[in-house]
């Protein structure tokens, strides 16, 4: 048997007085009849228990509203959420839900009307409960149609995101908090560090002084005492004393004047004095200087130069930068060979110190240029970790570039290039 229209989407309320069952009740297919009795019981079954879950579901509001944004059901997760019993709230309009300004700028009207232009709306937003209090909600509204496409109303699933809501909010307090805290204390160290930076400033100023003179009276006594006859019995000691006084005197005069560089360069005050001078000829003298030092340490002086490397720079601050760089070669890197290489390259003048001393970790090599940082397998001789920063601003102040090629146990090779 055929249908003329499809009746399975009828509800079962409808079918009794639909003309199809009468056609049905007049023929003697009882069969026919049975099983349609059987979907009808089936499907008012199927009714009943989808009500019956939707009305008790409690982690979700689920209900409808009419066309005109009335509430037309309510489960008990809606009444859950919202504290309205079904019978205070079926047949009022749907923006009971909302706050003032959200109703006085229209909101509700505007959620109804993008559901029924795109089908489905969906949002996130503050909504009231009925003693006034307010809720986080996620709510999605769908437009529902009957099988001719027109609107019947629509539902509206809501459901409670408040304790996520303020686990976020708590989270971005706390992370607000936490920068606040950062900020200051990186405030506080800020100025830590420019109360040290002026304290050292200072420190090396007033050392200075004292030292000079100091430093001046040591020499006039050395030659004071050159003078005295060899058959003086002091003569032989005092000289001793007053050469090791001296060396003392010139060791410590050197850490002043790096502290002295350091603030200077802090303030952006190094100055430079630029001369040509042949890069060759300032090494070879430095390392005429160097020979005691040298064999003090048990090191091997090798060198490879090019015999002119002209450049302008300023004479006595390369001087200080060739001497740090051997006279951490020899701290560093006692007892080994020390191979130093003046070149002259395209645009570059070039002077290389390369050890086969402890090497330096290539996780630290960035790190040994900056202020106070020392390694800590050298750490056992002695330095302020300032040398090689301020050999890395002078070099850089005269646009040139230091590198360092080195592994743990290979050694260190300083690589300075300056511009010709
Ligand atoms: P200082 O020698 O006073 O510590 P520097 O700035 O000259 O300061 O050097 C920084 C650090 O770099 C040193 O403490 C040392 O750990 C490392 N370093 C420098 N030169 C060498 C080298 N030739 N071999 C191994 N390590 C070195």
């Amino acid at each position: 048997m055929r249908f003329s229209k499809d009746y399975t989407n009828v509800r079962p309320s409808q079918l009794s007085v639909c003309p199809i069952y009468f056609r049905l009740m007049a023929t003697s297919d009882k069969d026919l009849i049975k099983s349609l009795e059987a979907r009808i019981a089936e499907l008012t079954r199927s009714e009943e228990r989808f009500r019956l879950m939707v009305n008790t579901v409690i982690d979700y509001a689920i209900f409808m509203l009419d066309a005109q944004g009335n509430v037309a059901s309510w489960n008990e997760g809606a009444k859950r959420f919202k504290g309205y019993e079904a019978d205070e709230i079926i047949g009022k309009h749907f923006s009971l839900f909302y706050s003032k300004e959200d109703v006085e700028r229209k909101h509700p009207q505007f959620e109804l009307q993008m559901a029924l232009e795109e089908s489905r709306y969906e949002e996130e937003g503050w909504r009231i409960r009925k003693d006034g209090t307010r809720f986080w909600a996620s709510v999605v509204i769908t437009r529902v149609n009957d099988s001719k496409g027109n609107l019947l109303g629509f539902s509206k699933v809501t459901r409670d995101l408040t304790e996520k809501k303020m686990n976020a909010e708590q989270l971005r307090l706390a992370y607000e908090n936490l920068e606040k805290r950062i900020q200051l204390r990186t405030k506080d160290l800020e100025a830590a560090l420019k109360s040290r930076d002026e304290f050292l400033s200072i420190a090396s100023h007033e050392l200075k002084t004292p030292l000079t003179s100091l430093k001046l009276q040591l020499q006039l006594s050395q030659k004071r005492i050159e003078k005295e006859p060899d058959s003086s019995p002091i003569k032989k000691d005092l000289a001793r004393s007053l050469s090791v006084g001296v060396r003392q005197v010139n060791s410590l005069t050197g850490l002043v004047d790096d502290l002295l560089d350091v603030s200077r360069i802090q303030q952006g005050v190094l100055e430079f004095h630029k001369e040509e001078f042949n890069l060759t000829e300032l090494v070879e003298e430095i390392l005429y200087r160097f020979q005691e030092e040298l064999k003090n340490a048990r090191c091997v002086m090798l060198t490879k130069f090019d015999s002119e490397v002209k450049g302008k720079w300023d004479k006595s601050r390369i001087e200080q930068v060739i001497v740090n760089l051997i006279s951490n070669a020899i701290k560093y890197a006692p007892g080994t060979e020390i191979l130093v290489t003046t070149r002259k390259e395209t645009s570059s003048g070039v002077v290389e110190v390369a050890d086969q001393g402890p090497g330096i970790e290539p996780s630290k090599v960035e790190t040994i240029f900056d202020r106070f940082t020392r390694v800590a397998s050298t750490k056992n001789v002695g330095g302020l970790g300032l040398g090689l920063f301020i050999t890395k601003r002078i070099v850089e102040l005269h646009d040139g570039k230091i590198n360092v090629e080195t592994s743990p146990g290979q050694g260190a090779k300083f690589i300075v290039r300056l511009p010709l």
